[in-house]
């Protein structure tokens, strides 16, 4: 058995006086599908934004490969990381934003070569490659389209193509799907799928969850920021153990 490709221990994180996230601990196999689902404001997002780094947590931390993120553990205690070496870290975990995210004024190409070119790649390398990627979310001869040209289905494939250009560890989807109308979801979910398939390692937040039993090996149910409960798909969606599952998934189904 290897290492987690993910390992999240005691995190902690407040608002002010409002505790958000109350201890997480969470372990991600490579090459795994994680889902988190729970109510609106049970702290989803803000376990997603400290995997990679956007929030600071108080306590606790998430290793990616072995990595602390953020923070390099010297003598047991946790020394904050340069940004540079933060860009670095979250240069390998791609994020996909409810609300895609993508420059504006910058072309479906441009926005997936982006990172790369600021990671140092050639123009041209960085552009050869998001056309590829642009082609395998389903989006070939998008290249030169500019977001308000595109879908809102479109634009998160974009959004998608642009986090595989970094060739990710891991990524992270933040409720991919929620602003889209219901005819363009399945189009985005479509392309998690297939990374699914190729065996990225994902964590995905979402309230689709026929799709969180198709292609999540493990399901973990967030509320009041605390992992009330996680296993199986099938288990949690199917024969959850708590009460607090159960009144989710029926007020959800
Ligand atoms: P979810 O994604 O599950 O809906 P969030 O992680 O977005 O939940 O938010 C959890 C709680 O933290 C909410 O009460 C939200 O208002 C609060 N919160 C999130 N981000 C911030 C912030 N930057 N400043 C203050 N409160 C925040
Ligand atoms: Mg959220």
């Amino acid at each position: 058995m290897s290492a987690p490709a993910v390992r999240i221990r005691g995190l902690r994180k407040s608002f002010g006086s409002a505790t958000v996230l109350h201890g997480i601990d969470l372990d991600i196999a490579e090459g795994e599908v994680t889902v988190v689902i729970g109510p609106s404001g049970s702290g989803k997002s803000t376990l997603l934004r400290c995997v990679n780094h956007l929030e600071r947590p108080d306590s606790g931390f998430v290793e990616v490969d072995g990595e602390v993120i953020g923070y390099h553990p010297t003598g047991g205690r946790l020394r904050e990381r340069s940004p540079r070496d933060v860009a670095r870290q979250r240069s390998r975990i791609g994020m996909v934003f409810q609300q895609f995210n993508l420059f504006g004024h910058r072309t479906a190409a441009q926005n997936v070569a982006e990172g790369p070119i600021s990671a140092g790649a050639s123009r041209a390398d960085a552009t050869a490659t998001a056309t590829a990627l642009l082609d395998r979310v389903g989006l070939t001869g998008k290249d030169d389209a500019y977001p308000r040209q595109l879908s809102g289905g479109q634009q998160q494939r974009v959004a998608i193509a642009r986090a595989l250009a970094q060739q990710p560890r891991l990524i992270l989807f933040d409720e991919p799907t929620s602003a889209l109308d219901p005819e363009l979801v399945g189009e985005v979910l479509g392309v998690i799928r297939d990374l699914a398939a190729e065996r990225m390692t994902m964590l995905i937040v979402t309230h689709e969850l026929g799709f969180a039993r198709e292609v999540a090996d493990t399901v973990v149910f967030v509320d009041d920021g605390r992992i009330v409960e996680s296993g199986p798909a099938d288990a949690v969606l199917t024969s959850p153990v708590h009460e607090r599952t159960r009144a989710f998934l029926s007020a959800v189904l």
